[in-house]
């Protein structure tokens, strides 16, 4: 078959493991084809005579599940002689675990006891939920200092994707709020009541309501009825309760395949771990079957030689070191500049000197810890009007501006949604927290609700845009674009960069017309958020050329010809010097494997020797000097080309900069230090 004569012995073996064989883990390095491997199966899967709206096709992003649904439709285009035109198979259940689950819950609502017209709510909105659980307890007043909110949600979140207890958790994670464990369980067992009351879902609710179905046999039997194959990709950043579904999944018939990286596992900190991956094979009777793959397709020699010089020192490893038969290529450089200035003019210079050599923006990436670490480089890239596209970081969802229009469609789907609600109606001038206060605890129709009377007029708007939404004549798109024209004049009202923020909302719209229906949108949105844009540039058309700018955690999976990595000192790689635990500092050294393996054939780090750190922790910022990220010490040095600075510049005030010397000096000193 045409599909397999491109394959390595090893993928195809995996791509064409008899399904009835049992489960199958691909577990191997970066660029070794897993996703490929796994379209491939997919193909070959469909060719056998699977039937595609039976597949379950797991990822990390909605992005990432039509790609893989793209290459496989190319795959069996070929494969099963396709005429040029004709589409191929679609695939209706690919997604995220969280995207998933909220589509089976909703399905199963009416045998789950649960409304089907729940609203999904993301972290921010459960983190208010929190605060006011928090406040209402007395536990803000209590004298003791009492976790705030962001602390209360995450350990809570915690429990729920790892299933440890309370008590060992704090013990391992939070030793300093054990003494508030009982006020905890307190808090925990409120907010969730608020969420019941509420008709709301976190994310975290989706895993666990979904892993409740699967626990009661009549309903998991249904769903495992739905599917023959279940595909996961990345699966080294699963979950306990993500494993836990796969496991329940394949119990009920399922065909589980998945594939990941063990040396790419970069969501521990969000309670995802690594051994779920290694324990994987033993959880299955017969074990699920292995196979591994050590040809690396992607990367040149040298940025390979380079990338496993800085894993091989990763304290525990299962993956081997990969090999390719790519022909040689340049050494990867790393680049010491001044600053941070001076790392955006580089890497802007870089980047355009390779677009005139001919090679295309869009086959160029520059990578990133931390998404404000793209500041300064994205002013540069406007200045010199560099077209650019920023995935990761802060999201568009979390504007105010598209808060407040998804806060009236929430609303209009869940009259239960006190968050909706109250987001909603502070819109309303005139609307004082009291008159807000009243309306939340109104029953019955909002007809019969008295708002003051200086709000008289915009309340009854808002009022009568909602019984549209709710009424026999809502449609959509149509219903986001009367959301829109209602909330124009209170945007104008409440922003003075009411222009920009028209636009956002026109994307949204745009966005809106992709999605079946207004809740489906609601949902999905939340769920998996459309990555931000560029600030002025707009976003570029699809048709256009642009530069990729990402943090690494949303360029997992991806690869680009020419990758530059920002910021390769530490502080920013790893991350936090004086926080961090063993596990979350080899963590950052898979992070920054992570970011080198995503280049084809060339690969630059830069390290600015100062830079500016804007953490909540140093207010309004301060410039430090860095150091190069100890992932990459001496002993690594030759697999790059050094890249130095030129004679130093004065610095602002006309002495010439001591940076560097101070920079050897501590070089030298760290050295002696253990
Ligand atoms: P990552 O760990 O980064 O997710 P991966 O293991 O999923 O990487 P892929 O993205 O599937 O790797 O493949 C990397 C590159 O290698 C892709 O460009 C792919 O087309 C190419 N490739 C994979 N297998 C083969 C093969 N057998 N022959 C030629 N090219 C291949
Ligand atoms: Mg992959």
């Amino acid at each position: 078959m045409p599909l397999a004569s491109r394959l390595n012995p090893q993928q195809r073996r995996a791509a064409e493991h008899p399904p009835g064989d049992g489960p199958l883990l691909v577990i191997a390095g970066a660029g070794s084809g897993k996703t490929m491997t796994l379209a491939s199966r997919l193909a070959w899967l469909v060719q056998q005579g699977a039937d595609p709206q039976r597949v379950l096709l797991l990822t990390f992003s909605r992005r990432a599940a039509a790609e893989m649904a793209r290459r496989a439709g190319r795959l069996l285009h070929e494969a099963l002689r396709l005429p040029a035109r004709t589409a191929p198979p679609t695939l209706p259940w690919c997604g995220t675990f969280h995207g998933v689950a909220a589509r089976l819950l909703r399905e199963e609502a009416p045998r789950l006891g649960l409304a089907g017209g729940f609203t999904v709510i993301d972290r921010a909105d459960a983190q208010d939920l929190m605060a006011l659980a928090r406040q209402s307890l007395g536990l803000a007043e209590s004298e003791r200092r009492f976790p705030l909110a962001p602390t209360c949600l995450a350990i809570h979140s915690r429990a729920a994707n790892t299933g440890r207890p309370l008590h060992e958790l704090l013990l391992a994670s939070h030793p300093w709020c054990l003494e508030h464990e009982s006020e905890l369980q307190r808090l925990f067992a409120a907010f969730t009541q608020a969420k019941l009351q509420q008709q709301s879902l976190d994310f975290d609710d989706l895993l666990l309501g979904w892993w409740h179905v699967m626990r009661t046999p009549a309903l998991a039997a249904r769903i495992g009825a739905r599917f023959d194959h279940v595909l996961v990709d990345e699966v080294q950043d699963i979950n306990q309760l993500q494993a836990d579904l796969l496991h329940a999944l394949a119990g009920q018939g399922c065909r589980l395949t998945a594939v990941g990286d063990d040396a790419q596992a970069i969501y521990g900190f969000r309670g995802a771990d690594v051994r779920h991956v290694l324990s994987f094979p033993q959880r299955f009777t017969p074990p699920a079957c292995v196979v591994t793959l050590e040809r690396n397709y992607r990367s040149t020699p040298q940025v390979l030689q380079a990338s496993n010089a800085v894993i091989a020192r990763a304290a525990e490893r299962f993956t081997k070191t990969l090999w390719t038969e790519r022909a040689a290529g340049l050494l990867p450089r790393l680049i010491t500049v001044q600053d941070e200035a001076a790392q955006a003019r580089g890497v802007a210079d870089a980047v355009l000197a390779q677009r005139e050599a001919g090679l295309a923006l869009k086959r160029q990436a520059v990578l990133f810890r931390a998404a404000q670490h793209s500041a300064a480089l994205e002013l540069e890239l406007v200045r010199r009007g560099v077209p650019f596209v920023k995935f990761g970081g802060l999201r568009f969802l979390e504007a105010a501006h598209v808060k407040d229009v998804l806060a009236v469609l929430r609303w209009a789907d869940n009259p239960r949604s006190r968050l909706a609600a109250l987001r909603s109606a502070r819109l309303v001038p005139g609307m004082g927290p009291a008159s807000v206060r009243r309306l939340l605890d109104h029953e019955g129709p909002l007809a019969e609700y008295k708002p003051p009377a200086a709000a008289a007029t915009p309340w009854h708007a808002l009022r009568s845009l909602l019984e549209q939404l709710r009424g026999p004549e809502a449609r959509w798109p149509e219903d986001l674009a009367r959301v829109v024209a209602w909330y124009q004049p209170h945007l104008e009202r409440l922003h003075d960069d009411a222009r920009v923020r028209l636009a956002d909302l026109a994307q949204l719209t745009q966005i809106a017309a992709g999605h079946a229906s207004r809740e489906r949108f609601v949902t999905e949105l939340t769920l998996d958020p459309p990555e931000a844009s560029s600030m002025e540039a707009g976003p570029p058309q699809r048709d256009e050329d642009y530069l990729v700018l990402s943090t690494i955690h949303s360029a997992k999976g991806q690869e680009w010809n020419a990758v530059h990595v920002l910021d390769v000192v530490d502080g920013c790689i790893p991350a936090d010097l004086a926080a961090g635990s063993a596990a979350e500092i080899e963590e950052e050294r898979r992070l920054l494997y992570v970011a080198m393996t995503r280049a084809r054939d060339e690969l630059s780090l830069w390290v600015p020797q100062r830079f500016h750190l804007t953490q909540q922790r140093a207010l309004g910022g301060r410039h430090v000097y860095a150091l190069r990220s100890r992932f990459v010490d001496e002993s690594m040095l030759a697999h790059f080309e050094l890249v130095q600075p030129t004679a130093p510049e004065p610095g602002p005030d006309g002495v010439v900069d001591a940076g560097p010397v101070l920079l050897d000096l501590a070089a030298a000193l760290r050295g002696t230090l253990p």
